[in-house]
């Protein structure tokens, strides 16, 4: 049984440059209980998609039919969607920042979302709060309902939104990109518990996600989208173990989650079509390496004989391009003698609590970072690696212990040698909301290395700022919009682009590509690793994402609890596991099976097969032109 019922979705978004056509004539059916996974690239459209479902996209022309469970959503009004909102579809959205209130505690904000619902009492209504934050693994649930969502991490604050979302025990779980700021074993347990809630209510879950090895653990079916349009749609295991769509294929060609370590990430060529003016023709064809003739006219949606409906020409298997190669004038680095680049000696931090014991968020790190070399720095939530990345950067000063960068101690810098160390050491941020200033324009953002340090100036300036917006997968068209115009993948490219300006020596990479698309992310750890060899840069590679970490880092430091308790070779670490928190670590990140079955790796299983006439379906026109 259908539960969402969505037609010719049409979503327009006028803008100060003209409008967005940011969804393009639509058409998918969420069944009952399933998991239905939505893929596809920064801009593709599936955000807007769901967030027009819902009334959320203001200004916005829509026009189509949205159906939940045969109840036309769109057209209603907004006091009887606020009903719908929450009561029957709940949503888990991509940013927790956003999202949560900063001056209401956690506890609060989960009682009023219940109350506004259901006519409970205050104490009925706490109880089912903590109840929730238990379940979705908030330690100390009773003691944290009281605190603010400042007081804690990004992980934490996302599973508080997850327990609000989960708070009405809603039909339909719209989640939006839900698990991108957890780590492994969290974001294992938060698809679980989505799963148990599936179970337990008979809930059916719409997530959003630009992770294929997550939608691959979860999703029984996965649409693709591109360019505002639906690319391709079936079982989940058919369309990530043997896509029909080059544009799947690309993205999967992308990912490290189903590739070798070690071996480079093929990246799909090009940009995704401007919104404003998208392609006549199939709307992937600007980078599509099987373009024929006939792809100036749009494809129309085929059914394939594994049950894959895609839209595309295309007959057989959708060819594999070359691995990447390195341009031939690229200067490679000498390896000359081992040296330590960054040295820390029993580092130490502990904050004081108003209530409580004090803190200890690094206790007692030793640890030595190679010239040359790509360091993982791994572990859960709040276990310190963001804060001992901060320490070894100089912007946070330890309780006792040393930093040594390049031999020289890092306390107690004169202003000259802080300058330098800014030159020499750069950080890219976890979180590309916070650390973009929202009022400034994206180019000048870029530029201000270049300002600070007086490299360059005037046409110089927004040249070579150019350059790096195109190596990043920025359009340097973009130079003049604001940091809120751009998706959350894009924003992080820009903290990138920022980082890469003065050619740094060691890069703090925290959580680098966890925002981005996995065709942007092979971008951009093709690209880092280019400048890598070529540039002779060290990394610090912070990430929960253990597959990215194997197949970027030399070396992997597990961290647990403010501890380094394994540090050594990726591949030994991912073999031979000493510490049973390893271990689990790397169970919950084990990706390739998809509800359970294993996933077939690309290119084993094809051809797809003849194509098969796809039965006539009544298109159902409501007629309706909706402006919100
Ligand atoms: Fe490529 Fe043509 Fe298929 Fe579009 S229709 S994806 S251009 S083969």
């Amino acid at each position: 049984m259908t539960i969402l019922d969505v037609r010719n979705l049409v979503v327009d978004i006028p803008s100060g440059d003209g409008t967005i056509h940011a969804v393009r004539d639509v058409s998918f059916q969420v069944r009952e209980g399933e998991f239905f996974g939505v893929v596809g690239e920064s801009g593709s459209g599936k955000s807007v998609m769901v967030q027009s479902i819902m009334g959320l996209v203001p200004r916005a022309r829509i026009s189509g039919s949205v159906k939940f469970r045969d109840r036309e959503l769109l057209g209603i009004s907004p006091a009887e969607l606020r009903g719908v909102r929450g009561r029957h579809i709940s949503m888990i959205f991509q940013d927790p920042l956003s999202s949560l209130h900063p001056q209401y505690t956690v506890g609060w904000q989960i009682v009023e979302q219940i109350r506004a619902h259901e006519p409970v009492s205050h104490a009925a209504a706490k109880a089912r709060a903590i109840e929730l934050l238990k379940k979705v693994q908030i330690p100390d649930a009773a003691s944290r309902f009281d605190a603010y969502p400042h007081q804690f991490s990004g992980g934490m604050r996302q599973r508080v939104m997850i327990a609000m979302a989960l708070s009405l025990g809603p039909g339909l779980i719209i989640a939006d990109e839900p698990t991108t700021a957890l780590d492994s074993t969290v974001q294992a347990q938060i698809l679980d518990l989505l799963g148990e809630m599936r179970k337990e209510f008979g809930a059916t879950v719409l997530m959003i996600s630009h992770d294929l090895g997550v939608l691959s653990r979860v999703a029984d079916r996965v649409m693709v989208m591109y360019g505002g349009q639906m690319m391709e749609v079936g079982a989940s295991q058919e369309v990530l173990g043997a896509p029909a769509h080059p544009y799947t294929a690309g993205l999967l060609r992308s990912s490290s989650f189903n590739r070798e370590p070690g071996t480079p990430l093929i990246s799909i060529g090009g940009r995704p079509p401007s919104l404003l003016s998208p392609p006549a023709g199939c709307v992937f064809r600007e980078r599509c390496p099987d373009a024929m003739d006939i792809c100036g006219t749009a494809p129309p949606m085929r059914l394939y004989s594994n049950g894959i409906e895609a839209a595309c020409w295309l007959e057989h298997e959708p060819s594999e391009p070359a691995a990447p190669t390195v341009p031939s004038d690229v200067r490679t680095v000498e390896s000359g003698p081992e040296s330590h680049i960054v040295q820390t000696e029993n580092l130490k931090l502990a904050f004081s609590q108003r209530r409580g014991p004090e803190r200890v968020v690094l206790d007692g790190i030793t640890l030595d970072v190679r010239r040359g070399e790509t360091l993982g720095l791994v572990g859960e939530s709040g276990c310190g690696k963001t804060t001992l990345a901060r320490a070894i950067a100089g912007l946070i000063e330890p309780t006792s212990g040393t930093v040594h960068f390049d031999g020289s101690p890092v306390s107690g810098l004169s202003r000259a040698g802080w300058r330098e160390m800014r030159r020499r050491v750069q950080v890219v941020f976890q979180d590309p909301f916070g650390s973009l200033n929202p009022k400034r324009r994206v180019g000048s953002i870029i530029g201000d290395p270049f300002r600070i340090h007086g490299i360059a100036s005037g046409a110089e300036r927004r040249a070579r700022v150019g350059e790096l917006m195109e190596l990043v997968g920025l359009s340097p068209e973009h130079y003049n919009r604001f940091p809120s115009q751009f998706s959350g993948g894009q924003r992080q490219r820009i903290g990138i682009a920022r980082a890469l300006a003065l050619n740094p020596e060691l890069v703090i990479l925290d959580e680098p590509v966890s925002a981005l698309d996995v065709s942007i992310q092979a971008q951009v750890l093709n690209l880092l690793d280019e400048l890598q060899r070529t540039l002779g840069l060290t990394y610090l590679f912070i990430s929960h994402d253990l597959a990215v970490v194997r197949h970027v880092c030399d070396r992997i430091a597990v961290m647990e609890n403010g501890r380094i308790i394994e540090l050594g070779d990726s591949d030994d670490i991912y073999q031979n596991p000493s510490q049973p928190f390893t271990k689990r670590l790397l169970a919950a990140a084990s990706p390739g099976t998809a509800g359970g079955r294993p996933l077939r790796q690309h290119g084993s299983v094809f051809p797809v097969g003849p194509l098969v006439a796809r039965p006539e379906e009544p298109v159902r026109d409501s007629g309706m032109k909706v402006t919100r």
